[in-house]
């Protein structure tokens, strides 16, 4: 049984940036028919019911045929949300700090050339999806609730839900303003807690 998990924060606490509306609609509704559909998949299917959410997003063509594409989605909507919710923080925290910090101005020349990049990918995604900055530096996009580990890239360290349901209340057809704004509530503590991980594997 996949359950729900607890936000570490209240629905309000992003404030001015994400509304208590969106993140209540996003957490208990929107998240939530993932968990289920997610579930109803599972219980199915009896060749699954040993395997973890994470071996099935790596190789979903071991999945079985009938419930693949509501793994894909929900299983990956499940997934990308519960990650989602740790790239989040109720603290302004600016730009990320340490060896994070050092990689991305490497690969960019500095922060806010990274965030321009990221920027720029996350408006051009056609539809719902997600962009994400990858271990190596490289930002990716994935469409509909697709995460890159079932492309056989690495777990992403901090990723951005750009699906209308995530920004539509607060900011209509606006997805400049919402990514603009997520800078903000961006979690890159828990950013440059994935990269130390990555990089002492
Ligand atoms: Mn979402």
């Amino acid at each position: 049984m996949f359950t729900l998990p607890a936000l570490e924060f209240e629905y309000d606490a992003l404030g001015k940036y994400i509304s208590k509306d969106i993140m209540e609609l996003h957490h208990s509704k929107h998240h939530q028919t993932y968990v289920d559909k997610l579930n109803a998949a599972v219980d199915a299917t009896p060749e699954l019911a040993a395997v973890s959410l994470d071996s099935m997003l790596r190789d979903l063509a071991s999945v079985p045929e009938t419930v693949r594409t509501a793994v894909r989605n929900h299983g990956g909507g499940h997934y990308n949300h519960t990650l989602f919710w740790q790239f989040l923080s109720p603290n302004d925290q600016g730009e990320p700090s340490g060896p994070l910090a050092d990689a991305l101005k490497a690969e960019y020349g500095s922060f806010q050339a990274f965030v321009d990049v990221f920027t720029e990918k996350s408006l051009a995604i056609f539809g719902s999806g997600w962009a994400w900055l990858l271990p190596d530096m490289s930002i990716v996009t994935t469409p509909l609730q697709d995460n890159p580990i079932s492309y056989g890239q690495p777990e992403p360290l901090i990723g951005l839900d750009v699906w209308e349901h995530a920004y539509y209340l607060d900011y209509t057809y606006k997805r400049a303003d919402y990514v603009a704004a997520w800078w903000h509530v961006a979690n890159w503590e828990t950013a440059a807690q994935r990269y130390n991980s990555s990089v002492a594997k």
